[in-house]
């Protein structure tokens, strides 16, 4: 609740600033000064306590006194987040890992890990009173933003690289977002959702620079603290792009930590592509992030010029954890190991996450006696033309049963 918020703290030089002034990011650092979202955490213990939380709706706004959300709106009507957490003992083995879990976020209701941003977006803006919101994206965050504007009633306007994958378009112009497609990467489509919002006065719906959506982001560390309890893993393994996503699990399994809801804080293992890997090179090398030019299949975490690095460097760092490059090919095994030893279809993006554990395990960063939970972060479906390319086609036959024995007996 925003009565919880006490100030909005910049990621650079540490000022502070309150909620009522500052929109987006830190006046003295300009778009570089992300901004933390800080709470009364005592009053947060006193208020949302474990009996407390039991009889929540099964959904992230169960977690409100840890979201940045005003009392008096009504709620988006779309269940979000909440999403299941399976044990995966084949895939685990196949890995060399003791004990492994997915969570799925793919179950969400855009088929993707941003809706938990996208929810709180959408009321950040109607509290706001805006005619409309935008943002820019690789496609889920765009696919994501169009689905709970449409629950709300809210115009969207959304800016995608040209080659962000057909399904993502395709629910964009389904649920009816004025939908741009930028000729050019998604660092150029960003750069113009910034510019049309400030020229039109949209609310601005991206992640990187608005502190409010990785608050959406962090349930899901909220939630693998609850969901898991006395088995909470060593590792939490996420893919990263912007590094919203990591940065704000991370907050949020820290969060629980600082409310007495959990006793410790796993390890985070931050997983990119390898022809997108400037924020792996920027943690190793312990320098400034140097911008890339990408190339990889998972078109999600596709991003050359990070606008969240700093979070997410600091992320892994304070926990313990580390980060992995992984192969297109990697990540292409990976979606299918994860299909058919956990029956989870996981997009190339969220693929990579499983891809970067198996690397840390085989090369020791994640000891085989470790536990480790990936989370899931877009469903198959979203990028169907990977998934296809990497599977053999189907088998046409005739409608007859000898051509199947011809098939199956060779006969
Ligand atoms: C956006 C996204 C990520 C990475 O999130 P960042 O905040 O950009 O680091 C990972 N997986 C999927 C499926 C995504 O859509």
């Amino acid at each position: 609740m925003m009565e919880h918020v006490t100030k909005l703290r910049c990621v650079i030089c540490h000022g502070e600033y309150s909620p009522a002034t500052v929109p987006y990011t830190c006046p003295a650092c300009g778009v570089d000064g992300i901004l933390d979202v800080e709470y009364d955490y005592a009053a947060v213990a006193r208020a949302m306590t474990a009996p407390v939380l039991k009889q929540r709706p099964l959904s992230h706004w169960r977690y409100e006194e840890l979201l940045p959300i005003e009392r008096s709106l009504p709620l988006p009507p779309l269940q979000v987040g909440w999403t299941p957490v399976y044990e995966t003992p084949r895939l685990a083995r196949h890995i060399g890992l003791r004990s492994l879990y997915l969570k799925d976020d793919g179950r969400n209701p855009t088929a993707s890990f941003k809706d938990r941003a996208s929810s709180v977006g959408v009321v950040k803006a109607m509290a706001q009173s805006a005619t409309a919101i935008a943002c820019a994206s690789t496609g889920n965050a765009a696919s994501s933003l169009a689905g709970f504007s449409a629950s709300v009633g809210l115009e969207s306007f959304i800016f995608v690289p040209e080659m962000a994958p057909e399904p993502k378009v395709t629910q964009l112009l389904v649920f009816g977002a004025n939908v741009f497609r930028v000729q050019g990467t998604y660092r150029v489509a960003y750069d113009l959702c910034q510019e049309a919002c400030a020229r039109f006065g949209w609310y601005n719906r991206n992640c990187a620079i608005n502190p409010y959506l990785v608050e959406g982001k962090k349930t899901v560390g909220l939630e693998i603290a609850e969901q898991m309890g006395d088995l909470l893993p060593d590792w939490v393994v996420l893919s990263v792009g912007d590094g919203c996503t990591i940065a704000g699990a991370y907050k949020g399994l820290l969060e629980m930590k600082k409310i007495g809801l959990a006793t410790r804080v796993p390890r985070m293992l931050g997983v990119q592509a390898e022809g997108a890997r400037p924020i792996v090179d920027a943690f190793s090398s312990n320098t400034d992030l140097v911008p890339v030019e990408t190339t990889t299949c998972a078109d999600s975490i596709s991003v050359g010029m990070p606008r969240n690095w700093r979070k997410a460097v600091r992320a892994v760092r304070q926990s313990g954890g580390s980060m992995v490059a992984v192969s297109d090919a990697e990540i292409r095994a990976a979606m299918l190991d994860t299909a058919r030893l956990a029956a989870v279809f996981a997009e190339p993006a969220a693929a990579a996450a499983m891809a970067g554990l198996r690397r840390a395990v085989a090369t020791g960063v994640v000891g085989a006696g470790e536990s480790a939970l990936v989370v899931i972060t877009g469903s198959g479906l979203k990028d169907i033309k990977t998934a296809l390319e990497t599977t053999a086609p189907a088998r046409l036959i005739p409608p007859s049963l000898s051509a199947l024995e011809k098939i199956l007996l060779g006969s």
